[in-house]
């Protein structure tokens, strides 16, 4: 489930920032009728279900437990000279220096694979039918997690060499390079994710629902987005919960739709929620989030630079390497970047609540449509099973977006207009 690549570890680091709108559904009692426009009373952040909290405890226990067992994995390939030992069998095999990185990197993944995939089944796929969040069939998760597997292997093998080599030729320099090379790398990624990778996984295509296709492109105009941008992918194949997202960069930016939302939340609601993704659009998160991870890469690597040095020094007897140009290295490497990323984690989750409450403030400002973004929020605490407040630790360590509850009061109390005040974001969408 972790294991894997550097590559596919900032991937999984940076993806949040871009996939994870959620949204939501109807919860009986709360009101969710289309009257909204003119409705203004507060929405009263509800109780999170007896299940919710079950499956939030159950979530922190399992997130700190697969956290440990992550690192203690990559540390028994260091320790017990394992990741030695495949190095050899990749030399054996490869002979040349950029064969032997790619078949020890292809053997590394396909074994952290095997030894994570118990954790991993249970996690995103018995525990999500346990707790009625998935519709998942079996074959289609075993196919998805193949398919990210083939994914890993084919980029890992095509590109795990450039930082190798960047150890060998600039011993100094190299997490200074890797990090900037990074930059490209993420663009890249980012670039074709929506065209060649997300496809692999789901069916992507134009909303079903033209009348309100028109209503959110019309919504896309004000905002100076050009149509054909917003899609609709089939989710409930996998999934109850709710989401909507901006993917891609450049020609292949979009915002995409899950199925799951358009058919639990009601027409106002979706809209707000289309606001707020719109709002991540026009403020240009995806680019200023390349540039801030890029940032917290580079840092992470210089870490890395400053000790495994040390470590090394102190363990190669173990390790059966004495140079982190050594590809035996590749578990030290993800190690410490594990390890130092979680450390700098609440920085990263700062910045992507800041980005999410702005995106709030853009849908409700081109909106002012306060009532029906906050039944949204609530559907979406009820369908995802989310709990409004968490712990401020959890909050801190696990929240990429503000807490529900904190979404919810926002909603309830954000009204400018009401007020003659100057809008923040007036100058980026067109008025009604
Ligand atoms: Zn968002």
């Amino acid at each position: 489930m972790r294991a894997l690549t550097i590559i596919v570890i900032c991937w999984i680091l940076i993806s949040p920032v871009f996939a994870q709108q959620q949204v939501a559904t109807p919860t009986p009692g709360i009101q969710t009728t289309v009257v909204s426009q003119q409705n203004t009373a507060p929405v009263p952040v509800p109780e999170p279900s007896e299940k919710a909290q079950s499956y939030y405890r159950s979530g922190i226990a399992i997130w700190l437990l697969s956290t440990i067992w992550g690192w203690l994995i990559l540390a028994l390939f260091l320790f017990t000279g394992f990741s030695a030992r495949i190095r050899n069998w990749a030399q054996r095999l490869g002979k040349k220096w950029f064969f032997v990185i790619g078949i020890y990197f292809a053997l590394f993944t396909i074994i952290s694979f095997v030894i994570d995939f118990p954790l991993s089944y249970y996690v995103s796929y018995a525990r999500e039918h346990a707790y009625g969040l998935s519709n998942q069939t079996f074959g289609k998760w075993f196919g998805d997690s193949l398919k990210g597997l083939m994914i890993s292997l084919i980029v890992g093998f095509l590109t795990a060499w450039v930082p190798f080599l960047l150890l060998k030729k600039s011993p100094r320099r190299w997490w200074l390079y890797t990090g900037l090379l990074a930059i490209p790398f993420l663009i890249f990624f980012i670039l074709i994710t929506p065209i060649w990778i997300d496809p692999l996984f789901n069916d992507f295509g134009q909303m079903k629902d033209k009348a309100l296709e028109a209503k959110i492109l019309n919504l896309a105009e004000r905002a100076g987005i050009e149509g054909g941008r917003v899609f609709e992918v089939n989710k409930s194949v996998d999934t109850k919960a709710l989401n909507a997202y901006v993917t891609g960069f450049g020609n292949t930016k979009r915002i995409v739709l899950w199925d799951t939302t358009i058919s639990k939340l009601d027409e106002n609601e979706l809209l707000f929620v289309m606001g707020h993704e719109m709002g991540h659009y026009v403020l240009g998160h995806v680019w200023k989030s390349i540039l801030f991870f890029s940032l917290l890469i580079i840092i992470t690597l210089y870490a890395i630079h400053r000790t495994a040095g040390w470590l090394i020094k102190k363990y190669h007897h173990r390790f059966g390497f004495n140079q982190l140009s050594d590809v035996a290295s590749l578990p030290l490497i993800i190690l410490l970047f594990s390890i130092y990323f979680f450390i700098v984690t609440p920085i990263a989750l700062t910045f992507t609540r800041y980005n999410e409450h702005e995106s709030d403030r853009f849908g409700l400002e081109i909106t002012r449509n306060n009532h029906d973004a906050a039944t949204a929020f609530v559907k979406l605490q009820t369908e995802n099973l989310g709990v409004p407040r968490p712990h401020w630790l959890v909050r801190l360590w696990r929240a990429s977006h503000p807490t529900l509850g904190e979404r919810i009061d926002f909603c309830n109390e954000y009204r400018p207009w009401e007020r003659g005040e100057q809008l923040k974001y007036a100058h980026l969408f067109q008025e009604k």
